[in-house]
């Protein structure tokens, strides 16, 4: 079965093999079984469904959300010698009798619908007529009010099947479902026994950056002189705000596009191909944009407004990177866009009371990915149920600032034994001197050149020195008496460090010198900070601004 499979994907498709996810779901749908297919944007959920449309006897529906993305599909597969088509509201009437008189004559393999179609007895009628393989519901989280793109027309593809009067496999595709909104989505399509693949979403290729209190504009245009050449999106939340920045970075001679539902359709349109030819450099847009759009070279999603939920987030940012080459998604965070999703919230009439504290509650998730000092990407996949959680990904804005931390947790471990060795007698000027191993009368006579500590960091600058040891005194590791002539002695806190219960993390620019590099030990010091970062107790070490 899945031999022929992959002919076709090697002779029709000129793919090498199958992506691990589509090889399971393929199979499953091959399997006649009912199908919840959870899969990231770029995964290759088309051909998913697509492949086993033309293995099977009959037409296979495929149910889309979008009149570009249908067109789309439609023409690749036509590009690809496969009898596929579309039924919406962009056919003429002459189109749309030429496509249905094709499907009656079982001259069309796989046909594209918007949901709005599907309901016109006359539709009803031709299918009932004709053997359907199966029914694809492509973008199937639209089927769900939890999800965060609701399409009512969606819920016509149920009393679709019904009206049909027979059983039919459904197999639903979608990018993001948080756990919620795939039970609704077997729920409302009546899955029967569904084979639910849910795909990892983490998209190793992405790293992930929160910009706060910046001024964004400026942020913006720094960001693409920096990055000069590479192709990239910014989300902006309003038509407003799209038209706005389009206008200002032209002035300032980028090479830019914009798209919005204000847009014609033709404007929309020649802007599109144009960034998909490479031709415009950066697309502006709102979220009208993308969706089904493949430019796999996108290397930069900027989010110039907080979007309402971290499913529109993700989905959006995951348009970076497709070509699973590096993406950088950045987020620019400012209180007002909060309460500007709040107010349309709140005038939104369609939305019942009890949805609107729904969404409420998912952008607040949204704002507290804004204002985290943990792994941007677990709370990402966590918040979509991905049990693989790490707490330290390496390559997200905050855990860069993990990097951005050196290890001193075995040099204080060595002032701290320096200090218990002398049973707190001494004051920081001394205890310094004998960790740099200098000599003077006072140390010659009480011997305490011959200690096990004498010139363990000499190393270290003396000033560097003096600093860190008043760093562990501020924070708390080291009590030292009052007096004019204080002494250090340990306390609880000092122990936990010498047990090594407790970690010393300093922030490089806070450190004066970065000397410490040449410390053979620095291997060493890098793994255990690695180790450390990855427990989940990492944040109260680090001492974040
Ligand atoms: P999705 O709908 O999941 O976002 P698509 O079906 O649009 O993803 O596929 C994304 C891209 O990956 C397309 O360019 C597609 O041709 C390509 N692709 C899909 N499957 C494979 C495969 N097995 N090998 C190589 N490329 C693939
Ligand atoms: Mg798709
Ligand atoms: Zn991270």
């Amino acid at each position: 079965m899945l031999g022929k499979a992959r002919r076709i994907l090697k002779n029709t498709y000129g793919y090498d093999s199958f992506r691990y996810g589509q090889e399971k779901v393929v199979k499953g749908v091959l399997m006649k079984r009912d199908i919840l297919a959870v899969m990231p944007t770029g995964g290759g959920k088309s051909i998913c469904y697509q492949i086993p449309g033309l293995m099977f006897k009959g037409i296979t529906l495929v149910v889309s959300p979008l009149i570009s993305l249908m067109k789309d599909q439609v023409d690749t597969l036509n590009n690809l010698g496969i009898s596929a088509a579309f039924v919406n509201s962009s056919l003429s009437k002459e189109e749309f009798i030429k496509t249905m008189r094709n499907i009656r004559v079982g001259r069309t393999k796989i046909l594209y619908l918007a949901p709005e179609r599907l309901l016109s007895p006359k539709f009803i009628n031709l299918m009932k007529s004709v053997d359907i393989s199966f029914i694809a519901v492509d973008e199937a989280h639209c089927i769900s009010q939890w999800g965060h793109d609701f399409r009512k027309s969606y819920l016509e593809i149920p009393k679709f099947i019904e009206a049909l009067e027979r059983n039919i496999q459904v197999a639903a595709f979608t990018a993001t479902a948080t756990p919620k909104v795939r039970e609704d989505i077997v729920d409302k399509l009546n899955l029967k026994n569904p084979l639910a693949y849910v795909d990892g979403f983490d998209r190793g290729n992405l790293s992930f950056y929160v910009e706060k209190g910046e001024d964004p504009e400026k942020y913006i245009i720094d960001y693409l002189e920096r990055n000069r050449r590479k192709p990239g999106i910014i989300y902006a939340s309003t038509r407003k705000e799209v038209d706005h920045l389009y206008s200002y970075l032209r002035i300032k001679s980028f090479s830019v596009g914009k798209y919005h539902a204000g847009l014609s359709e033709s404007e929309r349109k020649d802007f599109q191909e144009k960034f998909l030819k490479d031709e415009i450099r950066v697309m502006i847009a709102t979220n009208a944009f993308g969706m089904g759009i493949d430019k796999s070279n996108v290397r930069f999603v900027i989010h110039r407004n907080i979007p309402r939920d971290l499913e529109s987030y993700y989905q959006e940012a995951g348009r970076a990177g497709r070509d699973g080459a590096p993406g950088e998604c950045i987020l620019l965070y400012n209180e007002e866009d909060v309460g500007t999703q709040e107010y349309f919230i709140d005038m939104n009439e369609e939305l019942e009371t009890k949805m609107k504290k729904e969404r409420m509650k998912k952008l607040d998730a949204m704002v507290n990915y804004a204002s985290i000092n943990t792994c941007l990407r677990e709370y990402i996949l966590k918040y979509f149920g991905d049990k693989r959680i790490k707490n330290y990904c390496g390559s997200c804005q905050n855990c860069h600032v993990a990097t951005d931390v050196v290890d001193l947790t075995v040099d204080a471990q060595k002032i701290l034994s320096c200090i218990g060795r002398v049973k707190g007698s001494l004051g920081g000027f001394t205890i310094t001197k004998i960790l740099m191993g200098e000599k003077d009368k006072k140390i010659e006579r009480k011997d305490l050149d011959k200690l096990s500590t004498f010139g363990l960091l000499r190393h270290y600058k003396k000033d560097e020195l003096e600093e860190f040891i008043n760093y562990l005194t501020s924070e708390g590791y080291l009590d030292q008496s009052a007096g004019s002539y204080p002494v250090l002695r340990l306390n609880e806190k000092s122990f936990s460090v010498l047990k090594g219960e407790d970690g010393i993390l300093r922030k490089k620019n806070e450190v004066i010198s970065f000397d410490y590099y040449e410390d053979p030990l620095f291997e060493k010091l890098n793994d255990l900070r690695k180790k450390i970062a990855q427990k989940e107790d990492i944040a109260p070490y680090i001492v974040f601004s």
